[in-house]
């Protein structure tokens, strides 16, 4: 073992998990708050920088802790706007995160909680390549400290690469670091998180944290969402909405539901009429996402027609329907459009088979 093996890296530690850290080297409390300014706000990654510490604290506690930081490799800029950020991980292996620019100037950044990821939908990317391993909490926060060195994000949605609620113990850990008062201040209403539909990690999330809850859910019946969704062989529509129903709301809060609009698979009246029957008595609002064509899938998009046929049918019905276009899509930019290139999935060892263990 090395020396830095031994280390905290202090973007792994929670606010509280750091106020514990430095309780236990006889500091006070109000240092956590010192250091979460230097590191989050400041973007300070050597502790000699941190002046309003005794160079004496400086010298201690860097013999124990370190602050990772990512540079990163390659930047992908899109016609729209959209950038795609590639970074490098300790193992080699590496992960995405998309800034995507959104009406009135405002960016919302998609990032990534594992590599690769174990749901094997159908339909995406990301699951074709199985899970390589989950980020840790410093993964997951650096993606946002990288970005906001150069632009500003507004927002932040947890739908790039993975599933964040089979990785759930890093992701509260980053989701405290992101809404620290003293670091980033994200507000809770700031933050989306985007499952496949784990029921009872949904369950334990609303118990934890606050957080806005997006579900990609992509089909009306079990019979289409078991293809389309392997997720739900083990929990159905019946348990995933009941879920839904008992996930703690603000008043003016609603859970958005993404649907993947495919061509001759989840695109008709049909589908419509029972996904308003599905939604009855949850706040929802949903996203119309027209299938985004690409070669490792026979899927297509569906027409037009269909597509507007479809959103017309939920707005008539009181049903906040939003299309969302695909951004970045010139260099696959778009959320669960991220691709591991193939030399890091030859370099990634055994893979994690997907739901067990858990
Ligand atoms: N694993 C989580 C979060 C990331 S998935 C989840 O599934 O919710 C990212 C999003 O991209 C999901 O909403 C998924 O439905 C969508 N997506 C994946 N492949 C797509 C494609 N080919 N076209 C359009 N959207 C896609
Ligand atoms: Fe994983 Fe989400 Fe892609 Fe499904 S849609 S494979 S859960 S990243």
């Amino acid at each position: 073992m090395n020396q830095t093996d031994q280390l905290v890296d202090l973007k792994n530690l929670s606010p509280d998990a750091l106020v514990d850290f430095l309780e236990g080297m006889g500091k006070e409390k109000f240092r956590a708050d010192q250091i979460l300014r230097w590191i989050y706000l400041r973007g300070v990654t050597d502790f000699s920088e941190m002046t309003d510490l005794a160079k004496s604290f400086r010298e201690e506690i860097s013999q124990r802790a370190i602050i990772s930081f990512f540079t990163p490799e390659t930047i992908e800029i899109s016609s729209d706007g959209t950038r795609k950020f590639l970074f490098r991980l300790c193992d080699k292996r590496s992960v995405e995160t998309v800034l995507i620019p959104m009406e009135g100037g405002r960016n919302t950044l998609c990032i990534s909680t594992q590599v690769g990821c174990a749901m094997q939908c159908s339909f995406c990317l990301t699951g074709t390549f199985g899970l390589e391993r989950n980020l840790t909490a410093s993964e997951i926060v650096n993606q946002v400290c990288a970005v906001r060195k150069d632009y500003s994000v507004d927002n932040i949605v947890l739908m790039g690469m993975g599933e964040p609620l089979h990785n759930l113990e890093n992701v509260v850990s980053a989701l405290k670091i992101l809404y620290a008062s003293k670091g980033f201040d994200y507000g809770p209403r700031r933050v989306t998180l985007s499952t496949s539909g784990l029921v009872p990690e949904m369950l334990e999330l609303g118990q934890r944290i606050k957080v806005n809850l997006a579900i990609s859910l992509n089909a009306t019946t079990d019979e289409v969402r078991d293809e389309l969704m392997p997720v739900n062989r083990r929990y159905p529509l019946s348990e995933l909405m009941q879920a839904c129903r008992q996930f703690p709301l603000a008043p003016s809060q609603r859970i958005t539901f993404e649907y993947i609009l495919i061509r001759g698979v989840n695109d008709s009246q049909a589908d419509a009429k029972r996904l308003v029957k599905l939604l009855h008595g949850i706040k929802a609002k949903v996203n119309l996402i027209p299938f985004n064509e690409h070669a490792g899938s026979a899927f297509q998009t569906p027409d037009e027609n269909a597509i507007r046929a479809f959103q017309t049918y939920l707005l008539d019905r009181q049903i906040v329907a939003i299309r969302r276009a695909g951004k970045g899509l010139d260099i696959s930019a778009a959320c669960g459009q991220l691709k591991e290139k193939l030399e890091n999935k030859l370099l990634g060892s055994g893979k994690e088979s997907s739901l067990q263990g858990k």
